[in-house]
């Protein structure tokens, strides 16, 4: 039997799932970013950002299995989750965002902020003062979001409900605004300079270099922060492994090239049953599938096989 390797195959087709997607305000979820240059090109430069690579893709789905399950416990638990993926605006900051739900409690509807973390992290944290103190940036940015929809709505009180990705026990971290009342004004200011700086043009400076923020950084290529990296770099002499950095660089840019070209070819021959054109021989046939879960029900596609023929 020739066994096909699976993972691979779903590997790839989870990458077709990576988008880009244009950003016009700055998003709450990113508002406790500490580079405001970072915040500044989300706004101004976000079609030059390196798109997030496929283990991201399969982090960032993850957390919504995460999310959907912590709130079908609350709810098993009788509390009354409601407006789950409310969006929200708040103009006068061009501030904008997506709140995971509201929970029930006492009479007010707080709002409620899901995380899945490593299990290690999860075990840490245990109030918000720990997510500011986090080693992990991205932990560090988590209470902005919530404090900014508390200020825009004017709850006092948030909640964190966290769930470890290890043993998925669920613990909860509530947000008192009065408790972080000059830490949100401090987030606001800085969003009035990202303002600021993207009606003028003025790109605000670098952070000092720091690799946690900058190595993982989308517009590390279009920032270059290499003066500061240089002085903390081993300088390595290889040659071969230098030309394969190289190779491998000129090839990122074939495979959009080629994913590119892949589309217009797809789509010219959409339809196309049975045809040659020069070297090549095409087959194709309608598809049709249910999506999982369906909510438009089934779905149909052009499937093709291109092949190239040998030439005589
Ligand atoms: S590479 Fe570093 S300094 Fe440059 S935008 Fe990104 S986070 Fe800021």
């Amino acid at each position: 039997m020739n066994l096909p390797d699976i993972a691979e195959a779903v590997i790839r087709r989870k990458e077709k799932d990576i988008k880009v997607y244009p950003v016009h305000s700055n998003h709450a979820s990113e508002a406790g970013h500490e580079c405001e240059r970072y915040l500044y090109y989300q706004r101004t430069a976000w079609d030059k950002k390196d798109p997030h690579d496929v283990t991201m893709q399969f982090i960032f789905e993850g957390g919504n299995d995460i999310e959907r399950q912590a709130i079908r416990e609350l709810q098993d638990a009788g509390f009354n989750v409601v407006e789950q993926q409310r969006a929200f605006q708040w103009p006068e900051v061009e501030l904008t965002g997506r709140i995971d739900a509201r929970i029930q409690i006492d009479g007010n509807l707080v709002p409620l902020e899901v995380k899945g973390l490593n299990h290690r992290e999860w075990t840490n944290l245990n109030s918000i003062d720990d997510m500011l103190n986090s080693n992990a940036p991205w932990v560090r940015r988590y209470p902005a979001q919530l404090l900014l929809y508390q200020m825009m709505s004017g709850e006092e009180y948030g909640m964190f409900y966290i769930k470890s990705k290890s043993t998925y026990v669920p613990k909860v971290i509530w947000c008192r605004l009065y408790d972080y009342l000059d830490y949100t004004e401090e987030i606001l200011k800085k969003l009035e300079r990202v303002n600021k700086a993207v009606k003028t043009g003025q790109i605000p400076d670098r952070i000092p270099f720091d690799e946690k923020i900058c190595f993982d950084c989308p517009y590390f290529t279009l920032c270059q922060p290499d003066a500061k990296l240089a002085e903390s770099a081993e300088i390595l002499v290889d040659p071969e492994l230098q030309e394969a950095l190289e190779r491998r660089e000129q090839l990122k840019e074939y495979k959009k090239e080629y994913e590119e070209v892949d589309k217009y070819v797809k789509r010219r021959l959409k339809g196309v049953k049975r045809a040659i054109i020069g070297n090549f021989v095409i087959e194709g046939k309608e598809v049709t599938g249910i999506r999982k879960p369906s909510p438009g029900g089934p779905f149909s596609y052009w499937k093709l096989w291109i092949k190239p023929i040998a030439k005589t």
